[in-house]
């Protein structure tokens, strides 16, 4: 899926890697106790310490840093026993601090590994080079005053992860997969929401391009702060586009950190890119290194969660589902869960069964997504519970009615989120398994068609189908399709 660009000196590829910053799930911020709850009112949510007052320290709080190796764990990465964290000194309005508390040399966690399904069936290793805490900064507001600009301290101080790949993403439709991939991961684990809406996952692209077959890279910009992953896509095309003409036209390509427009389409210089030592990084003196036993890291690797590889894996071994279809289920947890649940039969004598996998998943898939999608819910919003459309599927499967009518009865459901059973006994919706019943109908219809009958007596099996049809709207759909169709061959041609 490399992205080329055929430039006047030829084709040029594309090389990005992303600093991804996730905001921890955790009720109070990394280093004070202020919730961080989103949506509060300016200024509501800032301790002390968030508010940089003299003599305030921090404390680590210790379920961010679980929070934290989990992900790590997550990402297949190595998890560093021991960690540092740093001042990274800088000046901006809304850091009281006047510097932020990163990890710089030493950071929690390693190299690690995400892998893509990607749309041909293959799978790519996107590399991830390290995962960092830090705290978040607060907010500078220039849009409420003509003259004067606010400062909201709310996010100040709330723990991120900064998650850094290493350059081996080769397209834009690449990082949407990765970043997709990446917010499925962090949502089973239960360690960011993955809502970049609210600013909880934004993204830094780093993109540089070079001439196909080069082995080096090239300089790189950095487009700052990206915070959709359709506008994550557009800055590494419109980037990669603009690197190109500045490398065929000589004028070459600066490192600088540029900042992305999206109503314009264009990235515009923001500040020369700055490196490490415009930081002045240096350990923080009010907090001790942080220092992890081998027993705390087994415990929480113990504890995981099956991520989504491991269950598209398991899917397709115990259910028998395609991989592709197991990956569309295991994409998002709820899905993966509901999926389950239609899976598995519970009668009132508590005794469990296994319903028809392929067909779940058909069902999932299918008609729920497609009702879920037209009515704008997600599956948690879902009308129709898991255990209703289980029910609905043991309705098909012993016969009682045939797939055509399961599909009205699932509408009927969705929209008064009313039992399967219900609704058929209601409605009359009974398949008819009679062949007498059937039959009388079947010799109605022949006698009533005298020259389609004798069409396909001449021979044309196709008028079968018509017939089918027929019998098919004389009883309301009703009819047992496969019982129609032996009474119509044994009545027409036997
Ligand atoms: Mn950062």
């Amino acid at each position: 899926m490399a992205y080329l660009i055929q430039g006047e000196t030829g084709g040029w590829e594309v090389v990005v890697g992303l600093e991804v910053h996730a905001q921890i799930v955790s009720q109070a911020k990394l280093f004070s106790g202020a919730s961080t709850a989103f949506g509060a009112a300016p200024n509501n949510q800032v301790s002390l310490v968030d508010a940089a007052m003299p003599g305030m320290l921090p404390v680590i709080n210790e379920y961010c840093v679980e929070q934290a190796v989990k992900t790590g764990l997550g990402l297949k990465a190595k998890i560093n026993l021991h960690s540092v964290f740093e001042r990274k000194n800088y000046f901006y309005a809304d850091l009281p601090q006047g510097y932020q508390i990163s990890q710089y040399l030493l950071p929690l966690v390693g190299e690690g590994t995400v892998t893509l399904g990607m749309p041909d069936g293959s799978q790519r290793e996107i590399g991830i080079e390290r995962l960092h805490m830090e705290q978040d900064a607060g907010k500078s507001m220039h849009d409420q005053d003509p003259n004067r600009s606010f400062i909201d301290l709310n996010r100040s101080g709330v723990a991120l992860m900064e998650i850094v790949t290493k350059p081996d993403i080769r397209s834009a439709e690449e990082a949407g997969l990765f970043l997709r991939k990446l917010r499925s991961i962090l949502r089973y684990l239960g360690t960011c929401d993955g809502n970049m809406e609210e600013g909880s996952m934004r993204a830094d692209v780093n993109v540089s391009v070079r001439k196909v077959g080069e082995e080096n890279y090239r300089t790189r910009a950095e487009v700052k702060n990206v915070n959709s992953v359709r506008f994550i896509q557009q800055a590494i095309e419109i980037e990669a586009e603009r690197q190109v003409e500045a490398h065929e036209s000589g004028a070459g390509v600066v490192q600088e950190t540029r900042l992305m427009d999206s109503a314009r389409g264009e990235t515009r210089p923001m500040r020369e890119k700055e490196f490490a030592y415009d930081y002045r990084y240096f350990p923080d003196p009010d907090l001790l290194p942080l220092d992890l036993t081998p027993d705390y890291v087994d415990a929480i690797a113990a504890d995981l969660t099956e991520l989504p590889d491991d269950k598209q894996q398991r899917f397709v071994t115990d259910y028998g589902l395609s991989a592709y279809d197991a990956g569309v289920l295991v994409a998002d947890r709820e899905t993966a869960d509901y999926f389950e649940r239609v899976t598995h039969a519970t009668s009132e004598g508590g005794k469990t069964g296994s319903r028809d996998a392929k067909m779940a998943a058909n069902w999932v898939t299918g008609n729920l997504f497609g009702a879920l999608n037209a009515a704008g819910l997600s599956i948690a919003e879902s009308p129709v519970s898991a255990d209703a459309l289980g029910k609905l599927l043991d309705l098909i499967a012993d016969g009682t009615i045939s797939g055509r009518i399961a599909k009205d009865v699932f509408e009927v459901m969705f929209e008064t989120s009313r039992a399967a059973g219900d609704i058929v006994e209601e409605k009359g919706l009974k398949q008819i398994i009679d062949t007498a019943e059937i039959g009388t109908v079947v010799d109605r219809v022949i006698t009533d068609n005298p020259d389609q009958a004798e069409d396909v007596r001449a021979g044309n099996d196709k008028t079968i189908g018509w017939f089918v049809g027929q019998v098919m709207k004389a009883t309301s759909g009703k009819a047992n399709p496969q019982a129609v169709n032996e009474l119509l061959a044994k009545k027409l041609k036997g």
